[in-house]
């Protein structure tokens, strides 16, 4: 796409800190970090989020990002990382291009997990389980 800001990047048109590439896939740094060494996996080609990534994309994804993950927590010390996609503007999208964050994570560092705000109670898990299962079939 003309005017995705990682399609351009992609293509070299806007510079990045580039940390490794893959056949299909580019890793690079966050230039806004949520911590040290907060590190971007996106496909090459172009998707917006997980629900139109191409699935031949998703073997060299996993290893493309254990090989990133592990470099990262070599280089930075962290001693463990998130592996997120913010899938979605509700979700904090906010580059409308596939991207796959790497946040290395130390006890203690005051990042916010997810905080546990849904219904809980057993009768309302099945009804929402029950509600995926049968969109899935
Ligand atoms: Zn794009």
């Amino acid at each position: 796409m003309t005017d995705c800001l990682f399609c351009k990047i992609v293509e070299g048109e806007i510079p990045s800190l580039k940390i490794a590439e893959s056949t299909n896939l580019l890793a690079f740094l966050d230039i806004n970090p949520s911590s040290d060494g907060h590190t971007l996996i996106v496909p090459k080609k172009h998707s917006t989020n997980l629900l139109d990534l191409p699935e031949y994309s998703g073997n060299e994804l996993l290893e493309f990002s254990q090989r990133v993950g592990n470099a990262v927590i070599a280089a930075t010390g962290a001693e463990g990382f998130n592996f997120v996609l913010n899938n979605g503007p509700a979700a904090g999208q906010v580059v409308f291009h596939t991207h796959f964050h790497i946040i290395p994570r130390r006890p203690g560092d005051g990042i916010v997990r997810y905080e546990h705000k849904g219904d809980s109670s057993k009768e309302h898990l099945e009804q929402v389980r029950q509600g995926i299962i049968e969109k899935l079939s």
